[in-house]
């Protein structure tokens, strides 16, 4: 039922059109309501079911009897009778909504009670849709949404009673749920690794080094059968799977086929994993598979570090130049890390593990929309989107989309003008201010106030 499902809670002052937004959205998609009295009182619920994608469950923290324009009067709870009788009962359903579309009236202008709002809603720290409803002429939008623009939300205009946009705000809405909104935060859980290499790179004689336990067996007979397994471990009190394993080598079994490298079978067990470890034997170099692996993990936004292993049996010189080499195959996805290791000397063996979790937290990372969109003002001041065929994209806001990896959405006037070298540049801006150095990122361009249709 709707509580399985990631829920959007609809918060606003009264008279703002919530309810009749809620309606719309379930209406139009023949969903169940169900009124839940006792639990939370008046608190409605809805599914919004969609075609080809996931539904999400929304709810209206209704039941609100104050008077909308109540004067904004400070007292020791806040504002009062505001905290008390509407906040408090929005709080559970704010707490547990995955997102929040906040809900202002376009005809009324911004108000100190939204503004009020607004300070709670941002302190909710979750992803966050301004609804502008009752904008009924789309003709008069740009001049009634501007001022609510400085609440730093994303925003939509709709019109609730004329259902204008409802289909646009179902999709906004959607795009605030994270990827990963199922996942709990990740404390218990085993980190998942994958370790993919050619065979005899070390990878076995890796999983042993960092795990510290003689799980594996290791022999130096290239091309032995191996059955794949799941070796986890425990260490600081850290969890760890490797995935996947291409396990315990039957030493009996040497005459067996020569052991498969394929870049599918390796996309495939990175897939299970959080983070993926590319091993490559320092004494060979990166083979083109390698590369081929490296490209296809790159475009699939897999999270992973490159490992060079064996680096006792090189010279430093070469050792330099073969990472050189490799950062320079890396060169589109310069935030991957690129380790030297050797498992037989246990060098370079202890910063596997916390650079794996750390590109698992990189990666799990929540950016607050009022924070993004600050950021954004700052990195477009500094370097202004170039002039395409005469015409400088503008950008309105931008909000996070998904996690894992994150994925940026800027809402623009025309995402054809803008550059793969301006994108890059954002993204560079946001790794920065964000911290968020070895997980892959998405950016992605939306136009939005399109012209009118005539
Ligand atoms: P896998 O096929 O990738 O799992 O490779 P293994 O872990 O089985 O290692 C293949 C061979 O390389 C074995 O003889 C290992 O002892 C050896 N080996 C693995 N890592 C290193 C290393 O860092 N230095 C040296 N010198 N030999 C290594």
């Amino acid at each position: 039922m709707a509580s399985q499902l990631p829920q959007i809670v609809f918060i606003g002052r009264p008279n703002v059109g919530k309810s009749t937004l809620f309606n719309r959205l379930i209406r139009s998609n023949r969903a169940i309501t169900h009124d839940r009295p006792g639990v939370t009182r008046d608190r409605m619920e809805g599914i919004v079911r969609r075609k080809d994608a996931p539904a999400f469950g929304i709810v209206d923290t209704g039941g609100i009897t104050l008077d909308g324009t109540m004067a904004v009067t400070e007292g020791p709870d806040g504002i009062r009778g505001f905290e008390k009788d509407i906040l408090q009962q929005a709080e559970s359903a704010l707490e547990s909504a995955v997102a929040i579309a906040f809900v202002v009236d376009g005809r009324d202008g911004l108000l100190p009670m939204d503004e009020y709002l607004a300070a709670r809603v941002r302190r909710m720290n979750k992803p966050t849709l301004l609804v502008v409803n009752k904008i009924d002429g789309m003709e008069k939008e740009e001049e009634l949404t501007a001022e609510f623009h400085t609440l730093g939300f994303p925003l939509i205009a709709v019109s609730a009673e004329h259902g204008v946009n409802i289909r646009l705000l179902e999709e906004f809405l959607a795009d605030l749920i994270p990827a990963t909104w199922e996942h709990e935060p990740e404390q218990e859980a085993a980190l998942k690794l994958a370790m993919l290499g050619r065979p005899n790179a070390g990878k076995s004689s890796l999983v042993n080094a960092i795990s510290g336990q003689e799980r594996m067996i290791v022999s130096d007979v290239a091309g032995t059968t191996r059955d794949s397994v799941d070796v986890s471990f425990e260490l600081n009190g850290d969890k760890y799977i490797f995935v996947d394993t291409a396990g315990v080598r039957r030493r009996t079994k040497i005459t067996d086929a020569v052991e498969r490298f394929s870049v599918n079978s390796s996309i495939k067990s990175s897939t299970k994993a959080d983070v993926t470890l590319l091993v490559i034997d320092a004494t060979e170099g990166a083979s083109q598979q390698d590369k081929r692996l490296m490209d296809m993990l790159d475009e699939r936004k897999t999270p992973f570090m490159v490992i060079i292993n064996k680096s006792d049996l090189v010279p430093r010189d070469a050792l330099k130049q073969l990472q050189k080499n490799i950062e320079e195959i890396l060169a589109f996805c310069a935030h991957v890390p690129v380790l030297l290791t050797s498992a037989l000397k246990s060098s370079g063996i202890k910063k596997i593990l916390p650079l794996a979790r750390r590109i698992h937290e990189e990666c799990s990372v929540r950016i607050g929309t009022g924070q993004l969109n600050r950021a954004m003002e700052q990195v477009l001041l500094k370097h202004q989107p170039p002039v395409v065929k005469r015409v400088r994209a503008k950008f309105y806001y931008m909000t996070q989309a998904e996690m894992q990896p994150p994925t940026f959405v800027f809402f623009v006037s025309d995402a054809e003008r803008i550059p793969e070298t301006y994108a890059r540049y954002l993204e560079r801006s946001l790794r920065k201010i964000f911290g968020i150095n070895h997980a892959p990122m998405r950016i992605r361009f939306r136009s939005t106030h399109k012209k009118r249709v005539q």
